[in-house]
C-alpha cells in the first residue's frame, strides 16, 4: 500500500499527539505539523517525523523553533499565513485538523479549495459554518472524515446501512465531572474539579466544554451538519462508561451501537485509513469485566447548553456561530478564573441575545458573527 502523506494541523495538542501515535500502523508519513506555542513539543516530532514544513502560529515561538532546527532543512513558518500553507501542502492529500477552536476554519475551507481529504477533530470549524463546510466538500468531492469519537461511531455504524436513510442519531455523553450535579452545587464548582474528567484526557477547553456539556451541544450540530438530518432528529443520552460511542436507528427501529474502550485513536486511526481497518494500539473490550453499561436523560435544567445549543441548531444562519464565539471566550474567561462555572451558559446565552442575525451565511459572516459574540462576552466582564 502506498503511503499515505497527511498534515497535522495542532500536532502539538491531544488529538494531534494521538494521531502521531497511530501513524506506523496507518503506514502514513506527514508533510506538514502545526502548533501554537509548544515549542519543545514541536522540535522532538519534527525530529523524529522530518515534516517538510513545521509552523508554530505564535511568532515569537516560530523564531524559536527556527533557531532549535537550525541544523535542519525542515522549513518553519509563524501565524496565520503558515497555517494556511500547512493546510494546503501539495505534498499531502489528506489534512487531519486538530487545531482547538474556530481559528481552524479558514485553513479547513483552504484545504478543501485545494482538494484535500479532511480527518475531521476540530469540531467548532463544523459549529460555526457547517454548512459553507459541507458544501465546499461536495462541490470538490472531498471527504469529511469525522474524528470525534460519537461521529466516528455513526460513521462506521452507518456503513452498514445501504441506500436506507438514518432516521435518528443517538449521541452518547459522559456527563463530565459534574453528572447528577444540581444547578445550586454546580454554582460553587472550581476550575480544577471542572478539568478533571472522568473518562477522557483531552485539551483545556474540551474538557470545560464536557463539563458544561456544551460539548454535546456542538456535537449535535456537527452531527446535524455531518449527517444531515435535523436537530430533532439528533437524541442526546448520558452514558457514563463511554463504551457505546453512539447509535443510529433506521426507520423499522432497529438501532446499530459501535462500542469500543474510551481511547481516541480508534477514531483517529479509522479516519486515516478509511474503508479499511487495521490492527490499532487501543485494548480491546471485555464487557464481561465491565459488567454493566447505564444510560440516563441529561438535566437540561442544571446543564441548559444542550437546550441553548438545539434551539440555535434549529435557526441556522449565523446563530451556531454566535453561539461557539461566545462559548469559546465564556471557557477562555473561565480557565483564567475570571467568571464562576454557571456564567459560561448565562454568557453564551446573553451573546445570542445581543448579536444580530443574518438570513444567509457567508464567510465574512461567520467571522463577523463571532467577533461579535466574543465581544459581548468580554465586554460583558
Ligand atoms: P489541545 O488544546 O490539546 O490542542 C490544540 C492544538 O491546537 C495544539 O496543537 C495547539 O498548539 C493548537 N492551537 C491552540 N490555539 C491555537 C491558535 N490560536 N492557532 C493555532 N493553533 C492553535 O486540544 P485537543 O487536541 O483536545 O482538541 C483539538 C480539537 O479536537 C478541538 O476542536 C476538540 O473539540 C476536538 N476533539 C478533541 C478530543 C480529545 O480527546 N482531545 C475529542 C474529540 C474532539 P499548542 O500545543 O502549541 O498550544
Ligand atoms: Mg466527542
Amino acid at each position: 500500500m502506498m503511503k499515505k502523506r497527511i498534515a497535522i494541523l495542532g500536532s502539538t495538542g491531544s488529538i494531534g499527539t494521538q494521531t502521531i501515535d497511530v501513524l506506523d500502523a496507518v503506514g502514513a508519513e506527514v508533510a506538514a505539523l502545526t502548533g501554537n506555542r509548544n515549542v519543545k513539543r514541536m522540535e522532538e516530532q519534527v525530529r523524529k517525523l522530518r515534516p517538510k514544513l513545521a509552523v508554530l502560529s505564535d511568532e515569537a515561538a516560530a523564531k524559536e523553533l527556527r533557531i532549535a532546527l537550525a541544523d535542519t532543512s525542515v522549513e518553519v513558518c509563524a501565524g496565520e499565513e503558515g497555517l494556511r500553507r500547512a493546510a494546503t501542502m501539495e505534498s499531502a492529500e489528506l489534512v487531519v485538523t486538530a487545531v482547538v477552536g474556530m481559528v481552524g476554519l479558514v485553513p479547513t475551507l483552504e484545504a478543501i479549495a485545494a482538494g484535500k481529504d479532511i480527518a475531521l477533530a476540530n469540531k467548532e470549524t463544523l459549529v460555526c459554518a457547517g454548512e459553507l463546510v459541507m458544501q465546499a466538500a461536495q462541490e470538490k468531492g472531498v471527504k469529511i472524515l469525522p474524528v470525534d469519537s460519537e461521529h466516528s461511531a455513526v460513521f462506521q455504524c452507518a456503513q452498514a446501512r445501504g441506500e436506507n436513510p438514518l432516521a435518528k442519531i443517538i449521541l452518547t455523553a459522559s456527563g463530565g465531572p459534574f453528572f447528577g450535579k444540581t444547578r445550586a452545587e454546580l454554582a460553587s464548582v472550581t476550575l480544577e474539579q471542572a478539568l478533571r474528567h472522568p473518562n477522557w484526557s483531552m485539551g483545556a477547553k474540551i474538557t470545560i466544554d464536557s463539563a458544561t456539556m456544551f460539548n454535546k451541544g456542538l456535537e449535535l450540530i456537527e452531527a446535524m451538519w455531518l449527517y444531515g438530518l435535523p436537530p430533532e432528529a439528533i437524541d442526546i443520552v448520558i452514558h457514563r462508561e463511554s463504551i457505546v460511542h453512539s447509535l443510529i436507528e433506521f426507520a423499522d427501529g432497529a438501532v446499530l451501537a459501535q462500542l469500543g474502550l474510551p481511547d481516541m485513536r480508534l477514531p483517529i486511526q479509522y479516519a486515516l485509513t478509511y474503508p479499511e481497518r487495521v490492527p490499532c494500539k487501543v485494548p480491546h473490550l471485555s464487557l464481561a469485566e465491565i459488567g454493566k453499561l447505564t444510560f440516563f436523560t441529561p438535566d437540561e435544567e442544571a446543564f441548559p447548553a444542550l437546550r441553548i445549543a438545539r434551539n440555535a441548531a434549529g435557526e441556522r444562519g449565523n446563530a451556531c456561530a454566535i453561539l461557539n464565539g461566545a462559548n469559546e471566550a465564556a471557557v477562555d474567561l473561565f480557565l483564567h478564573d475570571k467568571i464562576g462555572f454557571l456564567e459560561i451558559p448565562e454568557l453564551v446565552e446573553r451573546a445570542l441575545a445581543d448579536v444580530p442575525r443574518c438570513g444567509g451565511l457567508t464567510l465574512a459572516q461567520v467571522l463577523e458573527a463571532d467577533a461579535m459574540a466574543r465581544e459581548t462576552v468580554y465586554s460583558a466582564r
